[in-house]
């Protein structure tokens, strides 16, 4: 494996570590607030950039963001260079895709099943079988996630109870779905900026199981920055981070996994005429408060985990398909900071404490099929990767977006769950993290298009293995399903001859 495999700083890992000794009542309070800071707001950005143990490593640039520029509003930290990858610092939620999700792709439900079996044997899934178990089948779930959040409890009780007011609009209510070792969770509250236990999963976890066990031989500190394939051998060139150096490794088959926009580019540096544009799926994130008539405790006195704990699914068309996905998040302290300060000061707690008692954050997603595109340009040049500027389409009209707020305005009272347009926002391009499909698999290769085993028509020994190769971007959470085709594509492979 070859990789940039930035990691946490070695004091923050120390400090980790510590915490991971001791319970919380044991912790020391400078330990906290060094490896609990929150990320500030910018001013005209919606959402903060997550932070882990209070670093920016998930983020950082190890060379594979020179040369990525982004128009205004754009994400221009598209590409991981840790070890991990974004499991550094995701959310963690994952479930498979619809079955009718599937009718777009080269391949079904059926057929990916055993290959999410096999990736939920590695990854711990915290998750109840409730009513979003007749889309997203739980396949193989280990734990029930941590007990929830009063908010949390009371909204998902009301869906079950009101369960046929509900569906008439469409809309489903169940439990989050986290990729998380839920029965050692104690409740600290920490998990936005990093588990100290590290019960969160992380792919990190899997290599370092790999590593010790030498099934894979790992090689960090190198930016790839080309392949290429002659006769039955495959070439790759890389980069050493340190020294600049461009070192050759030849290999019988080479898998692509550097998330899809930094696969993308590699595949553009790659290409005898690569596009100059490409396009690529992304289901567009979108920002959703809620209130709630009915207040719970102060949530700052409650112990409580703070990833998503509820999710709310509407499906606009009835088949299961045109799925709209609302996670909510119960009250975390990255909410008061995005008060604006007046709401803040000590005159207004008794205002800032009546909206913590009743605030949920929803996070959404519109599948792609109803969201603008991510755009890639590129200049081709240079010995490395090319130049790609970011943008994306316009993202003023989005009827979908709609449909689901008018869903989730009518069943506002029955789950006492109101949701406030008026603060609601939606994400600049590639912000959401769901992106792909830039080489989407289909039956036949085509110039752009890979086959079912990640192949473009140039490479038969070169596999594109990451959400490059999506049909679809749906907007159920997708890495799960990133996962499972890798399993799917490196399995086929290996009887591809
Ligand atoms: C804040 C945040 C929250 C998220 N929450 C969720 C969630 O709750 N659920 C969900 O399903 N998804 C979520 N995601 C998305 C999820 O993290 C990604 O889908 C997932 O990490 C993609 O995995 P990947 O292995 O394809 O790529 P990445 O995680 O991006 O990993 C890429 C790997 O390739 C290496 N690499 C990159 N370029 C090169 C190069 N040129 N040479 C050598 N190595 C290279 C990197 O070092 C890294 O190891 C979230 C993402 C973010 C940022
Ligand atoms: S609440 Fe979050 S950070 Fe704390 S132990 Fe549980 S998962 Fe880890």
């Amino acid at each position: 494996m070859l990789d940039l495999g930035k990691s946490l700083e070695g004091h923050r890992a120390s400090g980790r570590a510590r915490l991971a000794e001791r319970s919380p009542s044991e912790w020391h309070d400078r330990d906290v607030a060094e490896l609990a800071g929150r990320a500030r707001t910018v001013k005209g950005e919606p959402l903060p950039q997550k932070r882990t143990f209070g670093s920016t490593f998930p983020f950082d640039n190890m060379g594979q963001l020179d040369g990525i520029d982004a128009s205004a509003g754009a994400n221009g930290s598209v590409v991981s260079g840790a070890y991990g990858g974004f499991s550094n610092v995701w959310g963690a939620q994952i479930m498979p895709f619809s079955e009718p999700t599937f009718d777009d792709w080269p391949c079904s439900f059926n057929h990916m099943e055993p290959h999410y079996r096999r990736v939920l044997e590695e990854v711990p899934l915290a998750a109840e079988a409730d009513d979003l178990e007749a889309m997203f089948p739980l396949i193989h779930a280990t734990s029930p996630p941590p007990s929830p959040s009063e908010r949390t409890t009371d909204v998902v009780s009301r869906g079950k109870r009101n369960r046929a007011r509900l569906q008439r609009h469409g809309v489903t209510v169940g439990s989050a779905r986290l990729a998380l070792r839920a029965r050692d969770c104690v409740r600290c509250g920490l998990c936005m900026t990093g588990c100290p236990y590290e019960l969160i999963y992380s792919s990190s976890h899997t290599f370092d199981r790999l590593r010790r066990t030498k099934r894979v031989s790992y090689h960090d500190g190198l930016l790839v920055i080309g392949v290429a394939q002659q006769g039955d051998t495959c070439h790759v060139r890389a980069r050493e981070v340190p020294t600049g150096q461009v070192v050759e490794f030849h290999a019988d088959r080479v898998y692509l996994a550097c998330g899809a926009i930094g696969t993308t580019r590699l595949v553009l540096a790659s290409m005898a005429a690569p596009p100059r544009r490409v396009e690529l799926l992304e289901s567009i994130q979108f920002g959703l408060p809620f209130l709630s008539r009915h207040p719970t405790a102060d949530p700052r006195t409650q112990d409580n985990h703070t990833l998503n704990q509820f999710n709310l699914v509407v499906d606009v068309t009835g088949f299961g398909k045109d799925l709209v996905q609302v996670h909510c998040y119960p009250y975390n302290p990255a909410f008061s900071d995005s008060l604006p300060p007046p709401l803040r000061s000590r005159p207004l707690e008794p205002v800032h404490r009546r909206i913590r008692q009743r605030v949920t954050v929803g996070l959404g997603y519109l599948p792609s099929w109803a969201s603008p595109k991510v755009i890639l340009d590129h200049e081709p040049g240079g010995d490395g990767l090319p130049s790609i500027r970011v943008s994306g389409q316009d993202a003023n009209n989005l009827p979908m977006l709609r449909q689901a707020l008018r869903a989730l305005r009518r069943v506002g009272p029955v789950i006492d769950l109101w949701p406030v347009p008026s603060q609601s926002f939606v994400s600049g391009p590639a912000k959401s993290y769901h992106f792909g499909g830039s080489f989407p698999h289909a039956i036949r290769r085509g110039p752009l298009v890979t086959d079912q085993l990640g192949r473009l028509p140039e490479w038969d020994r070169i596999h594109l293995t990451d959400a490059s190769v999506f049909p679809t971007v749906p907007a159920t959470t997708f890495t799960l399903t990133v996962m499972a085709n890798a399993h799917r594509i490196a399995q086929g492979s290996l009887c591809a001859g």
